[in-house]
């Protein structure tokens, strides 16, 4: 993580000093990054006397239940479930902190009151272009592992902090590892040297990390397994230029009782051959499908994102969606519409 300017963070400090009702956004479908930051800056700032909300615009997965404090749960909105309470949290917000996330239109549902919030915007992220000109302040750097990361050394900096680890409330602190440690895959991408010295001063903080380990890696359903087994057997292709996909329709997500999470990380799996550059997990959901694509070195996955699936991220790793009827009719076009785009993406490269 480069250095952040001074500017930057006496301005973040200031305007934390001056608030009094903070809100704190993060992206669809929250993982444990946008989780993890948002309460970690959650705690931050209790432990200075701030009240915080943090508004989530749909539901986070039940595997991500153990990362609530005790408290927390009545201060997460969810602009999907209650609208109106989200709305009047940005009305009366005097300070907006948007974590893990390029720009306010990927807080879904609460997009435009974001905009038109006239108190002061703080961005911290690590996405590719982040949307600059809708913040007062940003932070934001591809070279890191994570969100968790970037709010970890804007953290450090504050005053009170003075570079301490220590110093950082514990729930604050294990949060930025959990968030950390889910984005970079358990440390398998996107590791930094700064990511290895923010782990290393977590550590030396006294954060559990074992008790983290426990809980986001040994306490996977049956189904999840059972799920995992049968995409891998009974439904991923590779093309011949080396693309791996499998897409999960409503109908297999029913049989196998998927759940919000229970599908985390499974595009990465097909990486694993040598002859795969790029992974795309496509899941069936209303009206549309989620897409996720992991590429390796040398392939942008962000490219691929922007141009045939609505979406971006990073430069390995990205998202998007297919919409049904616009882009493809139904579910069961996914497969022919991959394959269609990718042969087209790679030949345009060359
Ligand atoms: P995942 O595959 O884990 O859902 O997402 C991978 C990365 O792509 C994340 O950094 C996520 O923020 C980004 N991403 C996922 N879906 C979308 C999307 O619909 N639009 C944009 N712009 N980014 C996305
Ligand atoms: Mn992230």
């Amino acid at each position: 993580m480069k250095n952040i300017a001074p500017s930057d963070i006496k301005g973040i400090s200031d305007l934390i000093l001056k608030a009094r009702s903070i809100v704190i956004t993060t992206h669809v479908h929250p993982d444990g990054d946008a989780m993890g930051s948002s309460l970690g800056l959650r705690h931050y700032l209790l432990n200075k006397g701030k009240q915080a909300t943090v508004i989530i615009p749909d539901a986070f997965g039940e595997s991500l239940d153990f990362m609530l404090a005790e408290g927390d749960r009545d201060y997460i909105a969810v602009t999907k479930n209650e609208k109106e309470r989200c709305v009047d949290e940005v009305a009366k917000a005097d300070l907006i902190f948007a974590l893990d996330m390029n720009s306010f239109t990927r807080a879904e549902g609460l997009t435009e009151e974001l905009y038109k919030a006239t108190c002061p915007k703080i961005l911290i992220d690590h996405h590719i272009n982040p949307d600059r000109d809708a913040f007062d302040i940003t932070v934001s750097s591809e070279e890191v592992s994570s969100a968790c990361e970037v709010l970890y050394y804007v953290l450090l900096s504050m005053p009170d902090v003075n570079s301490d680890p220590a110093a950082l409330p514990r729930q604050c602190a294990t949060m930025l590892m959990t968030g950390m440690t889910t984005d970079s895959n358990n440390f398998a991408n996107s590791v930094y040297p700064s990511t290895l010295a923010m782990a290393s001063g977590l550590l030396e903080a006294g954060v559990d990390r074992d008790w983290i380990i426990g809980n986001l890696y040994q306490r996977y359903r049956e189904e999840r397994l059972r799920l995992m087994g049968y995409l891998l057997s009974q439904k991923m292709k590779i093309t011949p230029l080396g693309v791996a996909y499998m897409v999960l329709d409503k109908k297999e997500m029913e049989a196998f009782d998927v759940r919000e999470g229970d599908t985390e990380s499974f595009v990465n799996l097909p990486l694993g051959m040598e002859k795969v550059r790029m992974s795309i997990f496509i899941k069936e959901d209303a009206g549309y499908a989620r897409v996720s694509i992991r590429s390796k070195a040398g392939t942008s996955a962000n490219a691929l994102a922007k141009t045939y699936f609505h979406g971006g991220g990073h430069f390995l790793a990205s998202g998007g969606r297919l919409f049904m009827p616009e882009d493809i009719s139904d579910i069961s076009e996914a497969g022919a519409y991959i394959e269609t785009v990718t042969e087209k993406f790679f030949n345009d490269e060359n």
